[in-house]
């Protein structure tokens, strides 16, 4: 039997690079691949690119530098190692990858990373290889399923793609040339994958899509099912106690999402709503297809039917065009609707979007000025929400083992991360927790009796209260 060969991967950008890493582990287990930390030892070597932050290609070919140092030390040393470039930079960029960066073996890009084992074996006979086209098949069709033991490896929580592609078309957004037109899932198979983790451990499920809420795959009487239908469904299958789903646009809430949030309890009452900008004219310089207005009743759609829900968001300051007067009116919007969170961008324009063409640039320094504006009043909205769980009995799904000796950490339904002094065993429950404490983004507390023996405080006072402390930027929507 042959040794395992070495499996590296590092992934840039949103949960969709993140579950696409996984698939792409999945998919070359079974040619003899095994992960490893470690660059240095690597028999291949896979960037899984993001295209959404500033010079995200400058940074692709400094990191295929370093990576030239290290296969030519490998080769020093007898070894050969492969290089692979997926992602999105590799879909945008695929050819110019190869003219500018010989170190390269494999560019793929994400609609087409199925075909890995075939692309190391063209590289092989060929030099190099290079696929970016969108295929006509469903890439899911062909992917192999993780193993238990790689399930059970990851964790309690777990992300499935249901949906990939926007054709929203934002004038300053690479997603729908990058990741090509709305694709869905048939119920059937994420029904498939969700019981398959559920019953290797999974307790919590994140739907991931770039414009999740657009999802109208295909349902098992024939017909294009929803979201929310989607969700009912997934909230009967034994052993997933949490639903998300990520990211949504504003104007794709429908009916039956509103629906699953006021009946399914296993939905968590936390929504990533991206909305931009709250002025109108900038909104429609962004083709968002919505208002400001419109985004606000959408809101109230939402705080209608679960009062204790809470809502993150994205923005981009200093659009072309944008005047102090736009600025105001996103600062009135967040002070409005209240965030537990956002992520706030400087406008950069992205090759090949319309936006790139605009010729009202704003000054840099407007931008730097208006992003601490903006951040320092989401920072203040945040720490709001966090402090005001301190006092109250929130439900914490445990983890893992936290740093600290004898501690446990979990994420409340706003992905809070909560600490307790707890047994490891207890991994994988949703529990009581009294908060106590906080800690930079952190909750701190103890372990409440369960709630048939405490006093429940009503919805509304818990709320406003939390958010989320993530490294990862969003994607989409
Ligand atoms: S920002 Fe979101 S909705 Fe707009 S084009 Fe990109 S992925 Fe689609």
């Amino acid at each position: 039997m042959n040794p395992p060969r070495k499996l590296h991967i590092k992934s840039y950008g949103c949960q969709m690079n993140v579950y696409d890493a996984q698939r792409m582990v999945d998919t070359l287990a079974p040619e003899g691949f095994v992960e490893t930390a470690s660059v240095d030892d690597a028999d291949l070597v896979i960037l899984n690119t993001c295209h959404i932050r500033e010079k995200a290609s400058e940074k692709v070919y400094s990191e295929l530098g370093r990576l030239r140092v290290v296969k030519d030390e490998a080769a020093r040393n007898g070894r050969t190692m492969s290089i692979a470039v997926a992602g999105c930079v590799a879909q945008a960029e695929g050819q110019e990858i190869i003219r500018r960066a010989p170190v390269v073996d494999v560019v793929v890009g994400p609609q087409s990373y199925h075909h890995l084992p075939q692309l190391l074996a063209r590289a092989k006979s060929h030099g190099r290889a290079l696929e970016t086209e969108f295929p006509v098949e469903d890439k899911f069709g062909f992917l192999a399923a993780p193993s238990a033991h790689a399930i059970r490896a990851r964790g309690i929580s777990s992300f499935v793609t249901v949906q990939e592609g926007c054709d929203k078309f934002c004038t300053f957004c690479v997603v729908p040339y990058t990741r090509g037109t709305e694709v869905s899932r048939p119920v059937t198979k994420i029904v498939d994958d969700a019981r398959r983790l559920a019953d290797n451990g999974v307790r919590e499920i994140t739907l991931i899509g770039q414009n999740v809420n657009a999802y109208h795959g295909e349902g098992p009487d024939g017909r294009a099912w929803t979201l929310g239908a989607l969700l009912h469904r997934l909230a009967e299958i034994p052993g997933i106690v949490r639903l998300r789903y990520s990211t949504s646009h504003p104007r794709d809430v429908d009916d039956s999402l509103i629906a699953a949030h006021r009946d399914l309890p296993a939905l968590m009452p936390f929504v990533h709503l991206p909305v931009q900008s709250g002025s109108d004219r900038i909104l429609a310089a962004m083709n968002r297809r919505h208002t400001a207005d419109d985004y606000r009743r959408v809101i109230d759609r939402f705080r209608a039917v679960r009062q204790d829900i809470a809502f993150s968001s994205d923005f981009i300051v200093g659009f072309p065009g944008e005047s102090e007067e736009d600025f105001l009116a996103t600062l009135a919007l967040v002070t409005q609707i209240g965030y537990a969170g956002a992520y706030s961008f400087k406008y950069s324009p992205r090759p090949g979007t319309p936006a790139a063409d605009m010729r009202e640039m704003v000054a840099a320094t407007d931008m730097d000025e208006r992003l601490v504006r903006l951040q320092e009043l989401i920072d203040s909205q945040q720490s709001a929400f966090n402090r005001a769980a301190i006092g109250n009995t929130v439900d914490v799904l445990f983890e893992r083992s936290a740093r600290n000796p004898g501690q446990i950490v979990g994420r409340t339904a706003y992905l809070q991360p909560a600490h307790v002094m707890a047994s490891p065993e207890l991994i994988g429950q949703v529990l009581p927790v009294k908060i106590e404490s906080l800690e930079r983004y952190s909750l701190l507390g103890r372990l409440a009796p369960p709630p048939e023996a405490r006093s429940v405080p009503p919805v509304s006072a818990m709320t406003p209260a939390h958010l989320v402390a993530s490294s990862q930027t969003t994607m989409g929507a």
